[in-house]
């Protein structure tokens, strides 16, 4: 449908906890829609509903650049079902943009959702997929990756931070 202008760290919506959704509303289908389009023109992996401004708990995730047979999926009212392990990743989030942070997350999760059809489905993940949905759903509860940083980082990051918020 359309690209919008994605949020960026400062902007208060992003720590609200976003709320659930009826998967086959037409608005959730042009929500999903533009967030597809909105995450390939700013070449990310995922992007949450929350990053557009709109708190609903809907996310995208693709990975067809690390892997072509992969396509822009839609999680709706998604859940973890289960979690394992724990890995350390580089990540980045198209609301700190230039920002690039190692983050100790689970290395595998479980997750059910809905897709557009209304139907439910479980995705097992691990490597860069399970990073991306793990990501994605913590905007969801308006938590940022920021705040999976240890204390010494943020202190680092202090600068940028600062900077990013003051220009959103
Ligand atoms: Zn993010």
């Amino acid at each position: 449908m359309a690209e919008r202008p994605i949020v960026v760290y400062g902007d208060p919506v992003l720590r609200e906890v976003s709320t659930p959704v009826n998967p086959t509303d037409p608005e959730t289908v042009d929500l999903v829609s533009d967030l597809i389009d909105t995450m390939r023109k700013a070449k990310g992996l995922g992007l949450a509903a929350v990053q557009i401004g709109i708190t609903k708990r809907v996310f995208v995730v693709d990975l067809s650049a690390l892997d072509a047979s992969q396509s822009p999926t839609a999680f709706i009212n998604p859940e973890i079902v289960d979690v394992d392990g724990q890995i350390e990743i580089e990540e980045g989030c198209l609301s700190f943009p230039g920002i690039y942070q190692k983050i100790v997350r689970p290395a595998k999760v479980i997750m059910r959702a809905y897709n557009l059809r209304g139907e439910e489905f479980e995705v097992e993940a691990t490597g860069m997929l399970a990073r991306a949905l793990l990501h994605e759903f913590d905007h969801l509860e308006g938590k940022l990756f920021v705040d999976r940083m240890s204390p010494l980082t943020r202190t680092m990051l202090r600068g940028k931070l600062k900077k990013l918020s003051m220009a959103s």
